[in-house]
């Protein structure tokens, strides 16, 4: 093998997917091994229509962003969302339900306004796709909201979250899926990002962290050792479940046994390609 030659692929992870095998290995196994579908829930919808907005709400001249016309553009991206989608349509039993979910998306890019100017930003990357291969051969990957570059060339990671801020002891789990993409930039461009942003459009609050290579470095081992727990999972056929308060939003209670369910035989196979060539999924929006 020459020097150059780049590891061969064990495995491949996305944040989201990380994170759910972390709070409970039989989701990450019904999500990535079985592969179930998940009935779409208007929380999580709603987090795509409000992401598809401010992804495009930068498609217009600076003096243009405004909240008008971010909340403009909701019609058409619902729109464009049924037409990818169709059965969203399914999510609300009448006009008035219809009504009160984008009313709140509306609240949703207000707060974003009240949090920073989109006139003053010129991002550099929106819904970035990222990969990287560790030299361990797992490759990792994902979306990235927005990238900003300073005129000193220094990062900001910014990701969008529809949901309300984690209390206090919560925030590392926030901040893991941040630090995931951090380690992915700096292992792409030899840069660590300056900075790392949350900002939670639930209830108008951001999360910030200046990350240093040694918090990259471990979240490589972090993610490394993830990926052997799931490669012994693989092997024994063992995914445990984990009840937690996430449970209540979880789509698979009625075959979980946690709650009384029983799962399907596990198929033969390995984790699915789930992130690549792929929009994200409602799943990973909130
Ligand atoms: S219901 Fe809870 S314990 Fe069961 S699979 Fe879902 S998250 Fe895991």
């Amino acid at each position: 093998m020459s020097i150059s030659e780049p590891p061969a692929i064990i495995g491949t992870l996305s944040p989201s997917r990380a994170g759910d095998f972390m709070t409970c290995p039989l989701l990450y196994r019904f999500r990535v091994i079985d592969r179930l579908p998940e009935r779409p829930s208007p929380a999580a919808v709603r987090g795509t229509l409000v992401h598809a907005v401010l992804e495009r709400l930068y498609d217009l001249p600076a003096p243009e962003r405004t909240i008008a016309a971010a909340q403009a553009l909701l019609d058409p991206q619902w729109t464009r969302l049924l037409e990818q989608t169709p059965e969203y349509s399914t999510l609300f039993d009448d006009d008035a339900g219809h009504e009160s979910w984008i009313g709140q998306a509306r609240q949703m890019l207000e707060r974003y306004f009240a949090l920073e100017d989109p006139q003053r930003l010129e991002p550099a990357q929106r819904e970035l796709y990222v990969e990287v291969v560790l030299g361990s051969g797992l490759m990792l990957r994902g979306y990235i909201d927005r990238l900003d570059v300073a005129p000193t060339g220094d990062l900001r990671v910014v990701d969008y979250k529809t949901g309300s801020a984690p209390g206090p002891g919560f925030e590392a789990k926030a901040l893991f899926q941040m630090k995931f993409y951090a380690l992915v930039l700096w292992r792409l461009r030899g840069t660590v990002p300056r900075l790392l942003q949350l900002m939670y459009l639930g209830n108008g609050e951001i999360l910030r962290y200046a990350p240093e290579e040694a918090d990259l470095r471990a979240t490589e081992r972090k993610v490394e050792a993830l990926w052997e727990a799931i490669e012994r999972s693989l092997t024994t056929r063992e995914w445990r479940a984990r009840r937690s308060r996430l449970c209540d939003w979880c789509d698979y209670q009625a075959i979980c046994p946690e709650w009384g369910g029983t799962p399907p035989p596990v198929p033969d196979r390995r984790p699915g390609d789930t992130t690549r060539g792929s929009r994200r999924a409602a799943t990973d929006e909130l």
